[in-house]
């Protein structure tokens, strides 16, 4: 390679590191799910996760906590960097895929209950639990009627 060459590949690396590393801190980086839970719950495939990144950081703020374990945007999860792999957490995060699938209108809806039942009572919240807790006791709730 010659000096061009080289020259511009120390600059295309000059420029792209910090960007990925900016976008890393920002957006998360991309993860991969263990393979036996998704052989187990395969519609958990139906989510893009991702782990790092500010969604988590910002869902904390809005709750008075550093982070949460995890939240969730359209059809991405977002997962805290320590957040484990657990299926009653991830379950109930896809069924947040499933409240943006339904209505455009969730991500209003969604805040508009939480002000007024508070984050705890946001039927919103139970529906993710429910639909969590009767996929792990093995419910056919495949529906995506939310
Ligand atoms: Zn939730």
């Amino acid at each position: 390679m010659g000096r061009v060459g080289r020259f511009l590949r120390l600059t295309g690396w000059a420029i792209a590191t910090p960007w990925r590393l900016a976008w890393t801190t920002l957006a998360g980086a991309p993860v991969q799910l263990p393979v036996t839970m998704l052989a187990r719950w395969p519609e958990l495939a139906q989510a893009r996760w991702r782990r790092g990144g500010l969604p988590p950081r910002v869902g904390g703020w809005c709750l008075g906590t550093r982070t949460v374990a995890a939240i969730t945007l359209w059809d991405t999860i977002f997962l805290a960097p320590d957040t484990r792999f657990s299926p009653p957490l991830l379950l109930h995060e896809l069924r947040h895929v499933h409240h943006y699938r339904a209505s455009r209108l969730f991500p209003f809806r969604y805040v508009w209950q939480s002000l007024r039942c508070g984050y705890a009572r946001n039927p919103f919240e139970a529906d993710a639990n429910a639909f969590a807790s009767a996929r792990l006791s093995g419910g056919d709730t495949l529906s995506q009627d939310v």
